[in-house]
């Protein structure tokens, strides 16, 4: 891939066609027509556009803020209010906090394992694989004592509830009144706003975390440029997104459920998102997972069967296998998995 990144300008990208690339301005070919809302909320046919340059995948026409507010149905499924998961904790999840105490630095305020727990832990954490399945909850994020971190589009709060157990003093943002309102009732201190418009913070964080929130913005870098700009020096920025350059997308094209329009505007594929953040002077590491995907795989099937909302369906076999078979593809070639992980630390 060879592309050059379009300077970013004070203000975010306008609205209207979009023919050319929000990222390196090279004009992108039509990718997918009449893409439907997989999860069936609203009625209509979208467009995406791919750029041959640097793989970014985006929707045409670009929508206006107050249209993209008209995209969320009243009840979005990331922002009911969440379940209190304090019962009794599965094995697998004392062994991921085992691995958070040893290889993200959470030895203080996770308890000790057993000695059986501590041995898997010490044996599975130092595989590549588990490391990332116990990272994948913190969001890659390591401790530190006393920090300060933003998860941004925070929901009703799920996030913040468990960082908060975890030593850290949390806030959010996150432009839905209702999921605002959950969040703020557990007591936790949040902004009621969308990114753009959000004000800059009084003081810097940590960490700053976005997870399935990159995909619903119109100017990636713009926003990179934003939120990056909200880390303090020696802190960390995640963001978590579905990967268009993926194999799931590559297969399911407008049936691939992560597509979701029409609230799903922009895909940036794994290296154009380093390049943008190295070129904000960031350290950057960028590698994509395919996590569990049996669950998208056959909800994107029955999307495919139905042509209406995705259902929810229990993975069948041609579901799993098919993921065995997305997993060894992404093992081969390593940006292929469905999730891209982009960890930006500011020197
Ligand atoms: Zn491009």
């Amino acid at each position: 891939m060879s592309f050059s990144l379009l300077p970013i300008a004070h203000e975010p990208l306008p609205p209207g066609p979009a023919a050319a690339c929000p990222v390196c301005g090279v004009e992108g070919q039509i990718w997918l027509r009449d893409a439907r809302d997989t999860c069936g909320f609203i009625e209509g046919a979208w467009t995406y556009r791919r750029c041959g340059a640097c793989a970014t995948v985006w929707m045409d026409p670009r929508p206006a803020p107050e249209q993209i507010a008209t995209f969320y149905p009243g009840v979005y499924y990331t922002h009911s209010a969440a379940n209190d998961t304090t019962a009794a904790l599965p094995r697998s999840r004392l062994i991921k906090d085992a691995i958070l105490r040893a290889r993200f630095g959470y030895a203080d305020p996770l308890p000790s394992p057993s000695a059986a727990n501590g041995l898997i832990a010490s044996l599975t954490g130092s595989l590549a694989w588990y490391r990332d399945m116990a990272g994948y909850d913190i969001r890659y994020v390591p401790r530190v004592p006393g920090g300060r971190l933003l998860d941004v589009g925070c929901g009703s709060g799920e996030f913040m509830r468990r960082m908060a157990a975890l030593g850290w003093d949390v806030e959010g943002l996150d432009p839905d009144p209702l999921a605002v309102e959950v969040a703020k009732k557990s007591g936790h201190r949040v902004v009621c706003s969308t990114i753009e418009h959000a004000p800059n913070p009084a003081e810097l964080f940590d960490a700053v975390t976005l997870s399935h929130v990159f995909e619903h913005v119109t100017d990636p870098a713009w926003v990179l440029k934003k939120i990056f700009g909200w880390v303090k020096p020696g802190g960390q920025m995640t963001a978590i997104y579905p990967n268009a350059a993926g194999t799931l997308a590559r297969w399911f094209g407008r049936d691939w459920v992560d597509l979701e329009p029409p609230r799903h505007l922009t895909f940036v594929a794994p290296a154009t998102a380093a390049a943008i953040m190295t070129r904000l002077g960031a350290r950057t590491e960028v590698r994509t997972l395919t996590r569990s995907c049996a669950p998208v795989i056959q909800q994107s099937l029955n999307f495919r069967r139905a042509g209406a909302a995705a259902r929810y369906s229990p993975a069948g076999l041609k579901a799993r296998l098919l993921e065995r078979a997305a997993r060894l593809i992404d093992a081969l070639h390593g940006d292929r998995g469905n999730e891209v992980i982009l960890i930006a630390r500011k020197p």
